[in-house]
């Protein structure tokens, strides 16, 4: 069983998809969890279940692409939990269309949460880690990054783009002790997921060789993996959790 007594995870978006599941996994295993969403009353439910639970949980509210906001947030939470081992980079959303009718908007809103997002709190966290000579990022990607995917020009640049972050990051970083990887999700049964019509559902089963949509968990226990001590020799790697649709 893996032991994160002692570690600070900071785990962005968490309302009641793959973030919820990450947070509620890190704090399982022991870590003080500290959660970071657009939205309080989401906060509170996760921070409350944890507590239940016996874990160890605090909640801020922030938008994740508010570069000063954001470092104003970090700053506090330093100050209140004293470091940040874990910074899972998980807030991120979705505004599809078809590019000939999309949005400048439309696409604005997906990079500046997708992908700034990333960058400011990456940032934010960077320096301390290198000073701890410890520190895990993790970052959630997707297989629509990787495959592309009609209507999500937007939200694929963003998935991909951060490919590129976390490798360089890797990079710069590895010689502190601070590794950088990323998830890419499959398709998660989810509140995104959700609401697609029955016969794209069908039509994604059929391609999924797992046969069936991966669970929020599959995510939240590869991401628990990454940022334990067993994973200390991976850096710059993009792990896919997608029931073998794309390999
Ligand atoms: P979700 O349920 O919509 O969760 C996203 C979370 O991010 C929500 O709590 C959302 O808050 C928060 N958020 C949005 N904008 C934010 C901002 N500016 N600042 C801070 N928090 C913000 O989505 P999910 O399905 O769990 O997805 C989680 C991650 O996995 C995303 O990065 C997504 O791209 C990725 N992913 C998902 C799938 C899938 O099949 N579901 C597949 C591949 C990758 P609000 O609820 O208030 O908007």
């Amino acid at each position: 069983m893996m032991d994160f007594s002692g570690k600070v995870s900071l785990v962005t978006g968490e309302s009641l998809g793959i973030g919820e599941a990450i947070a509620l996994d890190l704090a399982q295993v022991g870590a003080e969890v500290v959660l970071l969403d657009i939205q309080k009353d989401k906060l509170e439910e996760v921070t409350q279940r944890i507590h239940q639970d016996g874990g160890k949980a605090a909640a801020y509210e922030v938008d994740v692409s508010q570069f000063d906001r954001v470092a104003e947030v970090i700053d506090t939470v330093i100050k209140n939990h004293g470091k940040v081992d874990h910074l899972v980079n998980n807030a991120g959303i979705t505004r599809d269309n078809l590019l000939m009718r999309m949005k400048e908007e439309e696409w604005d809103a997906v990079i500046a949460v997708n992908l700034k997002g990333i960058f400011n709190l990456s940032k934010a966290v960077i320096r301390p880690m290198m000073s701890n000579r410890y520190g895990r990022i993790v970052n959630i990607s997707s297989v629509v990054g990787m495959m592309g995917n009609a209507g999500q020009t937007n939200y694929s640049a963003s998935k991909a783009g951060l490919v590129g972050f976390t490798k360089s990051l890797a990079r710069e970083v590895a010689s502190r002790g601070v590794t950088v990887n990323a998830v890419a999700p499959g398709y998660i049964a989810t509140a995104m997921t959700k609401s697609l019509p029955d016969a794209v559902k069908e039509s994604f089963m059929k391609v999924i060789p797992l046969k069936r949509f991966g669970t929020a968990e599959d995510v939240a226990q590869t991401v628990t993996f990454l940022c334990s001590d067993k994973a200390g020799y991976i850096t710059g790697q993009i792990i896919q959790v997608n029931g073998g649709l794309l390999m």
